[in-house]
C-alpha cells in the first residue's frame, strides 16, 4: 500500500487532521472525531496577537472593528498565511490532545493544490503544536478511504469531492490516485456569485455569510421540482438604506451556474483523461460525491445527467476525509503488524 509507505507504529493517542479550505475537523484514535471548526482565525494586525480561531472566529467576519482581521488562512486552496496557519493547527490540535506530555503522531490532509514549501510548514506547525511526527495524506485519497471506496483493489474508483475554496476529482486504483484534478472553484465562488446577482439585479449589498445562508436555503445545481422562495436582508445599493427582498430559488440556480459548470468540467475532463479499463469500473460503480458543496441540492441529479453516470452522495460529505485520514492511522497498525508477522514467518521458515 503505497500510500502509507511513511506511516510507522501509530500509538495510542495519534491524530488526524483534516486541514480544510472552511473546515477543520480533527480525529483521535480510538475516539473519532473530537473536533468541527471553521477554518478561521481573528488576528490583530497591528500586534498579530490571535483573538479567536475557529466558531468564534467566523462570526467576526465581515463584522471586525479596526485593527481586528478575521482571516481564513487556506481561503483558495493555497495556505495565504503560513504564520496564521500555524497558529491555527496549534491551537485545534492542543485543545484535543489531553495528555500534554505525550507526543502524538498526527496525520494531516491538506488541499492537493498546496506547494511543497506549504506541505513542510504544515509539518513544521505539526511538530511545534506539540506533534512527535507528522504525516501528510492526500485529500481525494483520505475522502476515498472515509467514503468507504475500494481504494486498494484493482478498480477504478472516482471521487469528487466539493469544498470550501477548492474542488478535487481523483481516480484511485490499487492505493494510488491515477488521474486527479483540482480547481480553485467550490462553495466560496457559490457565495460569491449570489453577493454577485444580489448586487446586480437588486442593487443590494450583502454579506458572504448571508450569501452562504441563501444558498445553503435555496441553491440549487438543477432545477427543483417547485421554486421556493426565501426573505432576504441587506443595505439598499441606491438609498444606503437597510431593504429587505424576495429571492427566489430560480434566479439563484442560474446565479450559481458558473461556478457549478466549472465543477462539472473538472470533472468531466478527469473522466477524459480516465485509462478506459478504469473509466469502465466507474460506468459499473458510479461517481462517489463528497465535501460541503455536493449538499447543494440536486448536485448528485446534475452530475449524474452531464456524465450519464450513476453518481452518488457519500453518507457523511462533511466528514469522511477526517475519517479516512484516521482510518489511515488504524489500518496502518494492521498492514504494520501484518508485514511484521510475514517477516517473522518467513525467519521462521528459513530456520527450520
Ligand atoms: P473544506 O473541505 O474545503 O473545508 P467542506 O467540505 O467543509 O470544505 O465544505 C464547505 C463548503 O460546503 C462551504 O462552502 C459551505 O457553504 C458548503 N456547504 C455546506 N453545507 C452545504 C449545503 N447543505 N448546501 C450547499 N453547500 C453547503
Ligand atoms: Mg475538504
Amino acid at each position: 500500500m503505497g500510500i502509507f509507505n511513511n506511516l510507522t507504529g501509530f500509538g495510542g493517542r495519534d491524530m488526524a487532521v483534516d486541514l480544510g479550505t472552511a473546515n477543520t475537523l480533527v480525529y483521535v484514535r480510538g475516539r473519532g472525531i473530537v473536533l468541527s471548526e471553521p477554518s478561521v482565525v481573528a488576528v490583530d494586525s497591528v500586534t498579530g496577537e490571535v483573538h479567536a480561531v475557529g466558531v468564534d472566529a467566523k462570526r467576526m467576519l465581515g463584522r471586525t472593528p479596526g485593527t481586528i482581521q478575521a482571516i481564513r488562512p487556506l481561503k483558495d486552496g493555497v495556505i495565504a498565511d503560513f504564520d496564521v496557519t500555524e497558529e491555527m493547527l496549534r491551537h485545534f490540535i492542543q485543545r484535543t490532545h489531553q495528555n500534554r506530555f505525550a507526543h502524538p503522531r498526527v496525520v494531516v490532509c491538506v488541499p492537493s493544490g498546496v506547494t511543497g514549501v506549504e506541505k513542510r510548514a504544515v509539518e513544521e506547525a505539526c511538530l511545534s503544536a506539540g506533534a512527535r511526527q507528522a504525516y501528510l495524506i492526500e485529500e481525494p485519497m483520505a475522502a476515498a478511504i472515509g467514503c468507504g471506496l475500494p481504494v486498494a483493489d484493482p478498480t477504478g474508483s472516482l471521487i469528487l469531492d466539493i469544498g470550501g475554496g477548492t474542488s478535487e476529482v481523483a481516480v484511485i486504483s490499487l492505493g494510488g490516485i491515477v488521474v486527479s484534478e483540482s480547481i480553485r472553484v467550490g462553495g466560496d465562488e457559490m457565495d460569491e456569485a449570489v453577493v454577485n446577482h444580489c448586487k446586480h439585479e437588486h442593487k443590494l449589498a450583502i454579506g458572504l455569510g448571508t450569501a452562504e445562508e441563501i444558498k445553503l436555503e435555496i441553491g440549487s445545481a438543477a432545477p427543483l421540482p417547485e421554486t421556493i422562495r426565501t426573505e432576504i436582508r441587506g443595505r439598499d445599493l441606491v438609498t444606503g438604506l437597510p431593504k429587505t427582498i424576495m429571492l427566489g430559488s430560480d434566479e439563484i440556480r442560474v446565479a450559481l451556474e458558473e461556478p457549478v459548470s466549472q465543477i462539472v468540467a473538472a470533472l468531466k475532463d478527469t473522466l477524459d483523461r480516465t485509462p478506459p479499463e478504469l473509466a469502465g469500473d466507474i460506468m459499473d460503480r458510479g461517481i462517489t460525491l463528497a465535501g460541503g458543496g455536493a449538499l447543494l441540492h440536486g448536485m448528485e441529479q446534475r452530475m449524474r445527467e452531464e456524465t450519464q453516470m450513476p453518481c452518488q452522495l457519500t453518507e457523511s460529505p462533511l466528514t469522511c476525509v477526517a475519517v479516512g485520514s484516521g482510518r489511515s492511522l488504524e489500518e496502518f497498525e494492521v498492514i504494520h503488524r501484518m508485514s511484521r508477522n510475514s517477516h517473522r514467518r518467513r525467519r521462521v521458515g528459513a530456520a527450520v
